[in-house]
This record gives C-alpha cells, structure tokens and sequence, in this order.
C-alpha cells in the first residue's frame, strides 16, 4: 500500500497487533507518536475499520466503553520491547491469556472474534487473542523490524528476504540513498 499522507502509516499489515505495534513511527524527520496526536486512536481505530482490518462489530464493540490511551500504550511499548530484543528471547505468551480472560470473546457469524467487552480490556483482549494465534500459527519467528534506519515499523516476512516494511516507501527511500552515496555525493 502507498504512503498514506494523512495518516502518516508506512504501510497496512494484515494484522490489527502488527499495525498498533506502528503506531509509533518517524514521521518526516521526528519519531511519532500516533496516538499522542489529537484523536490519534480514535483516527487509527478508524483507518483500520476502512481498511476491512476491524470488522463494523468489533469496531461498535470497542466503542462502547473509552478506551485508556495511555493503558494500551504501555501494552504497545511493553510488546514492541519483546519483538526487538534478540531471537529466542522469551515472549511472555502467558500474559496475554490474562486480557482474554478479563474479556473474554465470541466469534460472529462471519468467524471473527469479537470481544465481550468495549473500551481497554475489551481492545486488549482483541489484540491479545490476534498475537496468540499468530503465534500459535508461527507467524512471531517471522516478524522483523523494517531495516530502513528512518522507520520504526514491524512486519511479518512470509518470503523470509523480506528487508522493509513497505518497497513503496521505505525501500525506495534506502535505494535512492545508496545510489546518493555511491555516487560520492555525501
Ligand atoms: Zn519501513
């Protein structure tokens, strides 16, 4: 997916933990916050409804109670800290079965779990439940930090040759600039 201007994201992953994980990034020149901003997770919440990654229930779901911001940050934080230390560093899987518990969810008709509460827990619990999945399915060991020094961005590389979050973005951005380099202009 191109670079969306206005909401500053390098790219969409498929996965609703993947994208909150990004929510903190480099934005032209300074690191972001995303939800620092104001209605930043009000905003993302919505950019991820449009882009078919929250279903119209899970989203009604989640707004039936205010969700902490910065609650969910530290979750955000706390996790981006795990997935960077070195390769087979513990994950605290444990951990994340205390939010499904606190919250526990269904699954609609249309197999997507929903969780039974709104607002933090019910947020937590929703991500909690997508991050045990996707470990359980072994997508964790495939996860990588975008290569490019100007992005912060996490993603899942099913090639296993994968180097940025986005080619669009970040790997044109690093071509250019070895191409730059290599020409003797810096
Ligand atoms: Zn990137």
């Amino acid at each position: 997916m191109e670079k969306d201007s206005k909401t500053g994201y390098s790219y969409v992953s498929q996965y609703l933990f993947i994208n909150f994980l990004n929510t903190i990034n480099i934005k032209k020149v300074s690191v972001t916050d995303f939800l620092d901003e104001e209605n930043g997770l009000e905003d993302w919440l919505s950019f991820m409804t449009q882009q078919g990654i929250l279903n119209q229930q899970q989203a009604e779901k989640l707004h039936k109670s205010p969700i902490d911001v910065e609650r969910v940050k530290e979750f955000r934080d706390q996790w981006r800290g795990y997935l960077s230390g070195p390769e087979g560093n513990e994950i605290p899987l444990a951990s994340l079965a205390t939010y499904t518990e606190d919250a526990p969810l269904f699954i609609d008709k249309t197999f997507t779990p929903v969780s039974s509460k709104g607002g933090t827990e019910g947020f937590l619990a929703l991500l909690s439940f997508e991050m045990i999945q996707a470990f359980q399915q072994g997508v964790f060991k495939k996860i990588k930090k975008c290569e490019s020094s100007l992005c912060y961005a996490f993603f899942v590389d099913t090639s296993g040759r994968r180097q940025w979050c986005s080619m669009e973005v970040c790997g044109n951005r690093e071509k250019a600039r070895k191409h730059y380099v290599k020409k003797g202009n810096i």
